[in-house]
């Protein structure tokens, strides 16, 4: 096994690090080309200057043009995680109960064979299902995820994650209704004449897509933002739909009613590309604008007012957002939304369409994992709570942690908590600081950051790839996921004698597998571009990958998979005692809860004014937001940027953060979405009280 550092000379010289240099004082300042993989739609182009070996300043490039030379405030940062206090430095062992976060700094040899002894054992003793590996986007780019670890779970035999902590539902909407057909880019977004703006805000993840916004208002164009918050844009924008959480998929249906209903559907359109329309259209019948209007809290001439606007606008664009998505009705409304373009006739013009996630649109498969997928155990990434304190057969023994912080951003987290704590459970966490989970960890192993190794970043907002290179050494002991999986997998004998079993060779395997235009692009060091151009017009240059290329309204599976069938709305989870609808948006301070380790994360409840005046609350009052599941404790902020009924508490906040140690998750229930599995973040339901002074 190579490593980083090691001999880089049959790589193409345009991927090979900046390494070798003279460590001096006050030594020359080089700047970088890399990108940033982190989970955000952007996928920025970045240049980072390092001096003496060490990151200066981390700033945009315009090496992307989307990117042009700008980056988010929480990225020009990152060099804080990277050297701050939390950094995990070494391979440790715990020491003291678990959750005390104290850990005995051993060997990386030492601690690969604390692993491999556990797997062996628990394979042993109850079978490899036994094993749960446990991951997500936080390391999000290409080589740092589903590569050599998922050759080692594979041929292992452990038990199966289902990933769908977010765009599950979305995936599988914009899968059966399109085949995830290339979605429309932010450079067409000035094109269009009307853009709906739908359970989206830039403002806290995909900052990029703004100027393009503002630069179609600056041409005329309408803009609609549907959020139960007044987000910034939102506050810019012509018509604001604040609906109630879970709603969204009843206000979408009644567009489709009024277009169906007065003859302004685009009929020969959908007789030539679409299929199962008569059953969406029997769906979206029941719901006339008063009674959307009414389940969703909206003013029903505003409702009619944005079905106008989408009927006579072209080209008329909608960006289905994630916000949407996390609730017990999140697929269908995603369904629903997506739909819109196909019965309104808005495809074949630039700037019109919808636009929501990029990620399958270079049709890359990862032919380098080593091993088919076999058909172990399943289990949903939402359930974690349950499977560490429920499942019997096998039960969890082992669980291995990368990429993901589940004690902070999974739902029921009181139970996560519980299940982490089990003596019987060995705990592997692989990160690259001090998480919530990582403090319940039996052994914690360094993780680099994308500052220090390899990797590819994809946007999903757009459709870009850009290689991400190491700009520092890796800081302490810290090792690049492949690098760790391939030892793991060498280890255990898992691995052929021609495979990679470290970064630089799967580097170079990765490349060889992906589609000639972009590896010969990334070898030539230039920024490669999809077959169908980096700007495609839905139905002109991309369509439907569907089986029978057609557009399916309301596809069998999706339709049999939702429990009331597909565009069924589930009535609110509300109750008398918990009768307000908690939301978790993204925060502009961290990414999902990376960076959540830094000071200012903003762990306020956003109450309207109403809401407050009814329980005698004031701005900035300590208060108890809770309901059966949980209790958390914070510092209240009265605004009237938020719909009456509904609070907010920021995404990704640490327990560290809060008052009492728990966070918007634990009021979550681990319910799941109508399709694809998804988490119900949206759907708790909580009530609020003053907090007594101590
Ligand atoms: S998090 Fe998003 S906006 Fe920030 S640098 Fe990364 S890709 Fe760009």
């Amino acid at each position: 096994m190579r490593t980083l550092g090691d001999n880089t000379d049959d790589m193409p010289s345009s991927v090979k690090p900046p390494r070798g240099r003279d460590v001096q004082i006050n030594g020359p300042i080089s700047v970088v080309d890399t990108a940033c993989p982190l989970d955000c739609p952007d996928a920025c182009s970045l240049a980072v200057s390092v001096q003496n070996g060490k990151v200066l300043t981390i700033d945009g490039s315009k090496r992307n043009p989307v990117t042009d030379g700008f980056i988010c405030a929480k990225v020009r940062k990152f060099d804080q995680r990277v050297y701050g206090p939390d950094r995990i430095l070494s391979p440790g062992i715990r020491k003291g109960r678990k959750g005390d976060g104290r850990f005995e700094t051993v060997t990386w040899d030492a601690a690969m064979a604390r692993i491999v002894e556990k797997m062996e054992a628990a394979k042993t003793k109850w079978g490899a299902e036994s094993i749960l590996p446990y991951s997500y986007g936080g390391s999000n780019g290409l080589l740092t995820q589903n590569t050599l670890d998922a050759t080692l779970w594979r041929r292992y035999g452990t038990s199966r994650l289902a990933r769908t902590v977010c765009a599950a539902p979305t995936g599988a909407a914009n899968m059966g209704l399109y085949g995830k057909m290339p979605a429309v880019v932010y450079e067409d977004y000035p094109d269009a004449k009307l853009i709906i703006l739908w359970g989206v805000n830039p403002n806290a993840s995909g900052i990029h897509l703004i100027p393009y916004v503002r630069e179609a208002q600056s041409r005329g164009a309408t803009l609609v933002v549907i959020d139960p918050r007044s987000t910034q844009l939102a506050r810019a924008a012509d018509v604001h739909l604040a609906v109630k959480p879970g709603t969204d998929v009843v206000v979408a249906l009644a567009l489709h009613r009024y277009l169906f209903a007065n003859g302004l559907a685009d009929t020969a359109f959908l007789d030539e590309h679409a299929t199962h329309v008569d059953a969406l259209r029997e769906r979206a019948e029941p719901w006339t604008f008063a009674r959307a209007a009414e389940v969703a809290g909206v003013d029903a001439a505003q409702l009619e007012q944005v079905a106008r606007l989408y009927a006579e606008s072209s080209p008329a664009l909608v960006r289905c957002g994630w916000g949407l998505e996390r609730n017990r009705n999140g697929g269908s409304a995603a369904a629903a939304i997506l739909a819109l373009p196909a019965v309104g006739g808005k495809f074949g013009v630039r700037g019109g369409g919808y636009s929501m996630s990029n990620s399958a649109s270079w049709g890359i498969t990862p032919s380098w994992i080593g091993a088919d997928e076999p058909e172990t155990r399943l289990v949903n990434m939402n359930h974690l709570g349950r499977a560490l304190l429920e499942y019997t057969d096998p039960p969890v023994q082992m669980l291995f942690v990368y990429n993901c912080n589940p004690a902070a951003t999974v739902p029921d987290q009181r139970r996560i908590i519980e299940g982490l704590q089990r003596d019987d459970l060995f705990t592997v966490v692989f990160e690259q600081v001090m998480t919530d989970t990582a403090m319940y960890a039996d052994v914690i192993l360094p993780a680099t950051t994308f500052l220090e190794n390899y990797d590819f970043a994809k946007s999903y907002g757009n459709i870009s790839l850009e290689l991400v290179r190491p700009v520092i050494e890796p800081y302490g002991e810290a090792r690049p996921n492949a690098d760790v999986f391939g030892e793991l997998c060498t280890r255990l004998g898992l691995l052929h004698d021609d495979e990679p079993a470290g970064e630089l060779d799967l580097m170079l395997k990765v490349i060889e597998g992906l589609p000639p235009q972009v590896t010969d692009a990334i070898r030539e060091d230039r920024v490669p571009a999809p077959p169908f151009g980096t700007r495609p017009i839905q139905f002109v240059d991309v369509f439907p990958n569907t089986p029978d290329g057609k557009i399916d309204l309301c596809p069998v599976d999706l339709d049999a998979s939702a429990a009331a069938g597909l565009y069924a709305y589930q009535p609110d989870p509300g109750t008398e005692q918990y009768p307000l609808a908690l939301i978790s948006p993204a925060s502009e301070k961290t990414i999902s809860s990376t960076l959540g380790e830094l000071p200012g994360a903003d762990t306020k409840l956003l109450m309207h004014p109403d809401d407050a005046a009814v329980r005698g609350l004031e701005d900035n009052d300590g208060v108890r937001v809770f309901n059966a599941l949980g209790e958390v404790h914070c510092t209240l902020s009265v605004q009237p940027t938020i719909r009456p009924g509904t609070v907010s508490l920021a995404k990704g906040l640490w327990r560290r953060s809060m008052r009492n140690g728990q966070t918007g998750t634990a009021l979550v229930p681990d319910t799941l979405t109508d399709i694809g599995g998804g988490a119900c973040f949206n759907d708790a339901r909580v009530q609020v009280a003053s907090l007594p002074s101590a």
